[in-house]
């Protein structure tokens, strides 16, 4: 297109002179583009919360021509946003209730813009000094708001999943280091072996983590859990009582249907006084250590060895974001580190990023977390989570007061579990939960998902965004609340099956 154009602005063009012709063109381009995103944003309350398309009506949106040339960019926009915006799912918005969907503060939103404006390497300080600098200065912060202790090592990752693997992959250097055994040189093949003590509600990403660390599922122990999904301290004992050699332990701050916190000060005893690892998967639940009313509900868990947990959760930052964060800079950093000859390490700035990830090269997360963390303050962390975990049991109140609606778990966090029971029928209690999911998701007043908890299908709320409002779980449990009327009687379900 760039020679085209010149040959149609005639031979006047100068180079200069189309320099400044695309400069103009971009910052138009950026300009519509960021009228459409405020567009979008401000209209974001009042859209039903699903998608309107799915599957093939979007593939074949997408699937346009493959040009033979450039296109303008304005063009390339306008399909894209016409090609897309029937699939999204609306989860920015304050009644998306599914998965664990944080929304955006405004400034991590106009910080991430900026990144990508940047576009800076976050992979070393050389590449960066920027991107390194703040690197440290979010580090420092986490480390005081998540109440850890002063010298834990970071690296700013994908998500929990890669915050798992990272944390584990220093949790594996340690153990093998303690009896010996150097696992970055000499991999597992004849290593001592090696076991990992997991409560059977941990999340599925550990289970990921241990396979590609090469350390397995079947290294797994695992540890039975109670009503709400936390692991049984007696239980681990025993568990642990019979094991020999190294040992991890995942322990979880926030069980991904309940909401629930493992006690974890009795399980860094039981952990280290084997000399174990003690890993501590808080993807949002460790986001409760930065809420005075609700960090109670974790004690003890500065004294884990690592840490997984989320921005683009609870936090609120767009998505991708997450923290690997161990007390053992050592270890995270053996487990880590690479380098090569035309990587300039050790800079002024004191951080090189690809000692601390598995990635290389990398976007600079930093900037839309020291954003976000800036614009809340310390006393805006904590309101947001006050705020959806007061949003979360006010719900489950609520829902628990119309009959036909069971509320299946204690509310500790900002997580609600609910089935839509006819009595003296599990199975046609499970169809009947089924429909009103699928209901409530038809419905679009908002979105809720479903899971599978203690054998019985079951309906799972997760509140985690900084702009659901009173009105929102008024609406919600309102429309809640009419699907679940609509599917009471059980003489219906069978058509209101066959109708789903
Ligand atoms: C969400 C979650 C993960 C995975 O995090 P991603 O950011 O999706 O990679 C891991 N553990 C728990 C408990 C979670 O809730």
């Amino acid at each position: 297109m760039r020679g085209g154009e010149l040959e149609r602005q005639g031979a006047a063009s100068t180079w200069s002179g189309w320099v400044d012709a695309v400069s103009e063109e971009l910052r138009a381009l950026l300009h519509a583009v960021a009228d459409r995103v405020a567009d979008y944003r401000s209209g974001l309350g009042d859209r039903p919360v699903r998608a309107e398309q799915s599957g093939a009506a979007l593939l074949a949106a997408f699937d346009l021509p493959l040009p033979d040339g450039p296109l303008a960019p304005a063009q390339v926009i306008a399909e894209l946003a016409a090609a897309a915006e029937p699939g999204l799912v609306h989860s920015a918005g304050p009644r998306f209730f599914g998965f664990v969907v944080g929304g955006t503060v405004p400034a991590a939103l106009a910080a991430d813009w900026l990144t990508s404006g940047w576009d800076q390497n976050a992979v070393l300080a050389a590449a960066s000094p920027a991107a390194a600098a703040v690197e440290e200065v979010v580090r420092r912060w986490l480390l005081d708001l998540l109440l850890l202790p002063a010298h834990c090592s970071l690296g700013l990752v994908t998500g929990g999943q890669l915050a798992n693997l990272t944390c584990l992959a220093a949790a594996r250097h340690a153990v093998l280091d303690r009896v010996g055994w150097d696992v970055e040189r000499d991999g597992l093949v004849g290593a001592p072996a090696l076991r990992v003590c997991v409560g059977a509600d941990r999340h599925a990403s550990i289970l990921r983590a241990l396979r590609l660390l090469g350390i397995g599922t079947a290294a797994i122990a695992t540890v039975p859990t109670d009503g709400q999904g936390r692991i049984r301290p007696a239980e681990l004992a025993a568990v642990l009582a019979g094991m020999t050699g190294p040992v991890i332990v995942c322990a979880q701050a926030g069980e991904v249907n309940s909401g629930a916190v493992d006690p974890l000060g009795e399980i860094a005893d039981l952990t280290h006084a084997v000399g174990g690892w003690l890993h501590l998967d808080g993807a949002f639940g460790l986001w409760a250590a930065a809420s005075p009313s609700y960090r109670g509900l974790l004690a003890g868990h500065e004294r884990a060895d690592s840490w997984a947990t989320d921005a683009h959760k609870w936090l609120n930052v767009p998505f991708d974001c997450g923290f690997a964060l161990t007390a053992h800079p050592a270890a995270h950093r053996a487990a880590m580190s690479t380098t090569a000859d035309y990587l300039p390490a050790g800079t002024d700035s004191g951080r090189d990023a690809v000692d601390w990830n598995p990635e290389m090269s990398r976007r600079a997360r930093g900037f839309a977390v020291w954003a976000a963390l800036r614009s809340l303050g310390r006393a805006g962390v904590a309101d947001l989570v006050d705020r959806c975990c007061t949003w979360a049991r006010l719900l489950a109140a609520e829902l628990a007061a119309l009959p036909g609606v069971e509320v299946c778990a204690e509310v500790t966090l900002n997580q609600v579990l609910l089935r839509f029971p006819v009595a003296g029928d599990p199975a046609a209690s499970d169809a009947r939960t089924r429909a009103v999911i699928d209901a409530v998701q038809r419905d679009g007043t908002c979105w809720l998902g479903g899971t599978t908890w203690r054998g019985r299908v079951t309906a799972r709320v997760s509140i985690v965004n900084a702009e659901t409002g009173r009105a929102d779980i008024e609406r919600s449990v309102a429309a809640i609340g009419r699907c679940a009327a609509q599917s009471h009687h059980p003489v219906c379900m069978p058509m209101h099956t066959d109708a789903y």
